[in-house]
């Protein structure tokens, strides 16, 4: 099993709790996703016979209390996406919109009627949720949507498209989010309502073990979360799916960092020497680990805010936008250092790579958690500059 990567007794900042939970997750991303998944990868296919399994484990919404959810902490929930994300991106992502994106906005903005219908469902896996924000024309400024809702005696009726909405075509519910008037508030659409579908995209070199969609509405009828009112209100969902990428995207990290780690001790060039006994293959391995170290460091303390309610939308954007690019990075030296057998998938780095430039973009790119990053220190709002 994967020993782990802790160059700065990182450990010792988990209780045992949190510690007995990641090796639930690890042995989990071992023993049943790592052996399905470059097969899955090549297909292009999701494995949603992990799901029932993941349910039983108390993955799904592992943060949230009530409805059979988990209850978790912080770290422990994250420490699982860490997990999932290690063996591949497309799982964690299947679990974050599940907890973040649809089981959190049913509990924080539906009514009770709402919570008791869909969340032992979600829960336990017998029902799949997707979170439909993106369009065409509008995927960083989602403000700008065109997505309407009006209301026709007591029903509401939504029109619109969205696009790249993982879990998208498998899903039983989906949280979509369209203008009513001149606010944005949120939606349940349940599959097989009238005038929806949802249809996969296809031909991508990233996340090939997820499924993404595009989807449209046309007349047809959606269910009001009444307490999702303002386009704030989505990115509170966006903000609980962005702390655990930035848990997430360490496991991918640290997956390749060990990955060329050990590589470099075997293979050899130059007079039979390992590889690794060259100081510029030394110095990049001295850099990921570095890079791993600050980010799980970054990750521990988001965590222990969030249990106590402190951790803001802006110390997400840094936890992202940081954990993110380190990670990316770390699959890029890492490929670079197993030469040519790095490009082929007999290793996951490129898998990785392909999988965290999605990563990169999706849930505010690179350059939008930038610009939360420079209204925070500055007070001066660049988005549109
Ligand atoms: C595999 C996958 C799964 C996804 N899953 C979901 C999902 O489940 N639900 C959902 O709603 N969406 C989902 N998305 C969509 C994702 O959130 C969007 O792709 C993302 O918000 C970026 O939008 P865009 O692709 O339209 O890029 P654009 O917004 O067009 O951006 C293109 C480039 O311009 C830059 N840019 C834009 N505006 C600025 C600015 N003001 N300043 C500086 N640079 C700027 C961006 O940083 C980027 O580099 C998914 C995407 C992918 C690839």
């Amino acid at each position: 099993m994967f020993r782990g990567v802790d160059y700065f007794c990182v450990d010792s900042l988990f209780n045992e709790q949190e510690l007995m939970v990641r090796q639930t997750a690890r042995r989990f991303a071992d023993e049943r996703i790592a052996p399905l998944l470059r097969d899955c990868f090549r297909d292009a296919r999701f494995p949603t016979e992990l799901i029932p399994e993941m349910a039983a484990l108390g993955f799904l919404g592992a943060n949230l209390e009530g409805y059979g959810c988990a209850g978790m902490s912080n770290a422990e929930y994250g420490l699982i996406m860490q997990e999932l994300e290690r063996a591949d991106s497309g799982v964690r992502s299947f679990v974050s919109v599940q907890g973040a994106l649809v089981m959190y906005p049913i509990l924080t903005y539906g009514t009770e009627e709402q919570r008791e219908k869909w969340l032992p469902r979600l829960q336990s896996g017998r029902a799949i949720g997707c979170f439909g924000l993106t369009e065409p024309d509008f995927g960083s400024n989602p403000a700008g949507m065109r997505t309407t809702a009006r209301l026709a005696g007591d029903e509401w009726i939504l029109n619109g498209e969205k696009t790249w909405i993982t879990n998208g075509a498998i899903a039983d519910i989906a949280v979509v989010w369209a203008r009513a008037g001149d606010r944005i508030r949120g939606f349940l659409v349940e599959r097989g309502a009238p005038g929806f579908t949802a249809t996969d995209i296809h031909g991508k070199w990233s996340m090939r073990a997820s499924v993404t969609s595009s989807l449209s509405l046309s007349d047809c009828r959606g269910e009001l979360l009444p307490g999702a009112t303002g386009l704030k209100t989505a990115l509170a969902c966006l903000s609980q799916a962005r702390y655990g990428i930035g848990w997430g995207v360490l496991g991918a990290a640290m997956d390749c960092y060990e990955t060329a780690r050990e590589y470099s001790t075997v293979r050899k060039q130059f007079g039979g020497r390992p590889i690794a006994s060259h100081q510029l293959v030394q110095e990049k391995l001295a850099w990921m680990i570095t890079e791993i170290t600050k980010a799980q460091l970054l990750a521990v303390q988001a965590a222990r805010l969030k249990d106590l309610g402190k951790l803001e939308p802006a110390h997400i954007s840094m936890l992202k936008r940081n954990n993110t690019a380190i990670a990316l990075e770390c699959a890029r030296i890492s490929r670079d250092l197993l030469g040519a057998n790095g490009i082929t998938d007999e290793y996951p780095i490129m898998r990785h790579m392909c999988n965290l430039e999605t990563v990169k973009t999706y849930e505010g790119t690179d350059h939008i958690h930038g610009l939360v990053i420079g209204e925070r220190v500055t007070g001066v709002a660049a988005y549109a500059g």
